[in-house]
């Protein structure tokens, strides 16, 4: 054997023509599809209904399993819960499952898991935990799935006996920096013989790769586009997030624009507000003029603060002041409620925590 095949890499006619490959009746996928993607199964030994021959073969030669759990905390609420994974080869990330999040504007219960696509990340934003720590690798589809798996599992024992409704590619990296695993996985993911979440309640976010957004136009698939801008100009985003040297915002913008052109669905602009750095009155008008006329959204987050970092949230009347100034011209903007703030929940923080646990106490 070269090698084992990660399982939940697989949608289901790949499942199914591996099945096929082993000489098994095409039920036999069903029943595995079912044990992986309805019951969440973890463990071939859970699997009763296919046969003991199978299920060894099953244990011998995949993997279902890439990650182990090291660190759990939830929130004092108990409405997010954040896991620190150990994969394979000893690497970290960060899973967050948050229960409820309260989004204006939108109704109805909400269960929303925020995934990794990466161990750290390459892109070095100033003001970001997994920035400061560098890229240590991309992470392999399985390892993306299996996060979706492990809150949907968690989000049926701590509140209902129903799916998962939201997932949020914004946990540790960059997603179109890991383009074709993260695609892979969120195929599997949506694969309507399979986990059958639905690609509209799926966000990724990226921190502005031009290419990767120039990609996703046309995607099949219908995800929804995040794009983490924090500053209406280049002088000002070049400091904060250095790719903008590479992706000025011009760019960023006209891909943006074709993308919005092309799918029809409004992208969501991130802006970390950061006391006395971006979120001057000025600069709310200046990102009003950026995006005057272009399909979206803004989603203003007061900077969740990292240890040893200079930068610190906005206070909650310069976030309102900000956030008042582009309604008042237009463009609908939220102001997120930072969930999980007592639990380290901001990008890679858990994970420097544990790594170094002296560094936050
Ligand atoms: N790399 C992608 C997705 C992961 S980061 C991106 O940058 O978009 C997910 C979001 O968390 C981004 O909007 C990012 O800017 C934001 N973020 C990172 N560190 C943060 C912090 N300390 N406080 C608030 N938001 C942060
Ligand atoms: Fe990477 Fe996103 Fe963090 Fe920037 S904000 S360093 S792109 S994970």
């Amino acid at each position: 054997m070269t090698g084992t095949t990660n399982l939940l890499e697989l949608n289901h006619a790949e499942l199914t023509a591996l099945l096929a490959d082993w000489g098994q009746p095409r039920y036999r996928a069903d029943q595995l599809r079912d044990w992986l993607y309805v019951k969440l199964a973890t463990d071939f030994d859970e699997m009763t209904n296919l046969p003991a021959t199978l299920r060894a073969r099953l244990a011998a030669e995949t993997r279902i399993s890439p990650l182990e759990l090291i660190y759990e905390q939830a929130s004092r609420d108990e409405q997010t819960v954040k896991w620190l994974f150990r994969l394979a080869d000893g690497q970290t990330v960060e899973t967050v499952l948050m229960l409820y999040p309260e989004i204006e504007g939108e109704r109805g219960e909400r269960r929303t898991v925020c995934i990794s696509t990466q161990a750290g990340c390459a892109m070095g934003c100033v003001f970001c935990a997994t920035g400061q720590a560098g890229l240590a690798r991309n992470l392999t589809a399985d390892e993306i799935v299996a996060q979706v798996l492990v809150a949907a599992r968690a989000a049926q024992d701590r509140s209902a006996p129903h799916h998962l409704t939201n997932v949020v590619v914004m946990g540790m990296g960059e997603p179109l920096a890991n383009y074709d695993r993260t695609w892979q996985a969120l195929r599997v993911i949506t694969d309507q013989d399979g986990f059958n979440l639905g690609a509209r309640h799926i966000t990724v976010s990226t921190v502005g790769l031009v290419p990767g957004i120039r990609r996703m136009s046309d995607e099949p698939l219908q995800v929804n586009l995040a794009v983490s801008l924090h500053a209406p100009n280049d002088a000002l985003r070049s400091q904060l997030a250095p790719i903008n040297d590479r992706y000025p915002i011009a760019e960023v913008m006209a891909a943006v624009r074709d993308y919005t052109t092309r799918t029809h669905r409004r992208v969501t602009f991130e802006y970390a507000l950061m006391n006395g750095i971006n979120d001057m009155s000025s600069l709310a008008h200046e990102l009003a003029r950026l995006l005057r006329g272009l399909l979206c959204h803004v989603n203003l987050i007061p900077l969740n603060p990292v240890v040893e970092s200079p930068y610190q949230p906005s206070s909650p009347e310069r976030s309102a002041a900000f956030q008042q100034i582009l309604q008042d011209a237009g463009i609908p903007t939220t102001l997120r409620v930072r969930r999980g703030i007592d639990i380290d929940a901001g990008c890679g923080q858990l994970r420097r925590r544990v790594a170094a646990p002296d560094a936050n106490s």
